[in-house]
């Protein structure tokens, strides 16, 4: 079954899953500015939530850093 995209309003599958390490999930999290629709608060990722390639900056890839200014 494949996973969607965790960013609101993207349509993809398949991805990334959300890095462990709190301090860069946290930039994720941020970054997606998706909102926990019970707490009103960020949203938190689960153990198989994903971002999809379409937002990740090609030169970044590896240092897992999300391209921020695709969320404008
Ligand atoms: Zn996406």
């Amino acid at each position: 079954m494949p996973q969607y995209c965790s960013v609101p309003g993207c349509r993809n599958s398949g991805g990334h899953k959300f890095p462990e390490e709190r301090e860069l999930q946290l930039r994720w999290r941020v970054a997606i500015k998706r909102r926990d629709s019970t707490t009103k608060g960020l949203w938190k990722p689960g153990k198989h939530d994903v971002v999809c390639a379409a937002h990740f900056k090609e030169a970044d890839y590896r240092f897992w850093t999300i391209r921020l200014d695709n969320f404008q």
